[in-house]
């Protein structure tokens, strides 16, 4: 097969080629049963951010699943790094890379083999929507809530970022249907606000800021990465149950999220959050520490896509 001359190659099981040449099988368990894990990390003018981290997550991710990549942490990260430079050259130097680690256990179908594992490992990067999301940070996120919850950590913890979606994207097409901008955040069994499909949620009420407990939702790096910042800004973090009550009384909310560091919410199932204009004055302070810890603009390397 020929390589396209734009097209971007990824690392699949123990070699590098072009992504047409990435193929799984029909058979493989990640596909069969949506059993696999996957993270996602994001470059920050063309540098990988907290890749780490990510990894790391990725490996707590695995061993809830009892997945073995076959790979140790620094292989993973020394991969990671050799797919992303490989691909650099085909963005500009505005954009930037969402850098992605996915792993299944492979083929391993008792009825079929002998059961011996070979797990599959992907390792690709795709550019980041910055057009596409650049109006969030001018009109702020349409938050909306839909019925359907969160997935309880009873039966699957929010906690591993597994290659399972369903639960999150059945709860966004939900609140798409009515509104076609509008980002959800599920709610948990108990009715207290969890996650979204790819971001924490944060509210701000009387200069100290909220959050939904780890227990519930994806510890999310630039959750993380917010409750740092808050720390050294003197601002104090309240991770706790929370729920409709504490939406429509916030004086501010934001969502972070990998791709969008940090973005100011609008409103909440219509409602809109805080009385004067976006981002409200505890966002804004983050979000300058964010751009500060980052040494870069990453609103503006969106808002000059509008
Ligand atoms: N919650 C879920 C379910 C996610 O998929 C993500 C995205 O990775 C997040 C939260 C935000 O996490 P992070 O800040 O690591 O991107």
């Amino acid at each position: 097969m020929v390589q396209h001359a734009n097209e971007r190659v990824a690392y699949h099981n123990g070699e590098i080629k072009p992504e047409s040449r990435v193929l799984v099988s029909f058979r493989d368990r990640g596909f069969k049963y949506g059993e696999a894990v996957f993270d996602t990390a994001r470059t920050v003018r063309h540098k990988p951010f907290r890749l780490e981290e990510h990894i790391d997550r990725l490996f707590r991710s695995m061993r809830y699943l009892q997945i073995d990549s076959g790979l140790s942490r620094e292989e993973m990260l020394s991969i990671s790094h050799e797919v992303l430079e490989r691909n650099l050259h085909l963005i500009a130097p505005d954009e930037d890379y969402w850098l992605f680690q996915r792993v299944s256990p492979g083929v391993v179908d008792p009825f079929l083999s002998d059961g011996e594992a070979r797990p599959t490992v992907i390792v690709e990067c795709t550019p980041l929507p910055l057009k596409a999301r650049a109006p969030l940070y001018r009109d702020g996120v349409r938050v909306q809530i839909p019925a359907t919850r969160r997935t309880p950590p009873d039966a699957v913890s929010p906690r591993a970022k597994t290659q399972n979606y369903i639960n999150l994207q059945i709860a966004d097409r939900e609140v798409r249907a009515q509104d076609p901008q509008a980002w959800a955040i599920l709610l948990d069994h108990d009715g207290n606000l969890a996650e979204g499909l790819g971001s924490n949620i944060f509210f701000v009420r009387d200069g100290g800021l909220f959050t939904p407990r780890a227990r519930f939702v994806l510890p999310g790096i630039s959750r993380e990465t917010v409750i740092e910042l808050a720390g050294e800004e003197g601002i104090a973090v309240h991770e706790t149950d929370l729920d409709l009550f504490d939406a429509f009384t916030s004086d501010e909310c934001f969502l972070t999220s990998t791709s969008l560091c940090m973005v100011p919410v609008a409103s909440v199932n219509g409602r809109r959050i805080g009385e004067g204009g976006l981002p409200g004055p505890v966002t804004a302070r983050l979000m300058e520490a964010y751009r500060r810890l980052l040494d870069f603009d990453f609103v503006a390397q969106y808002t000059d896509k509008l």
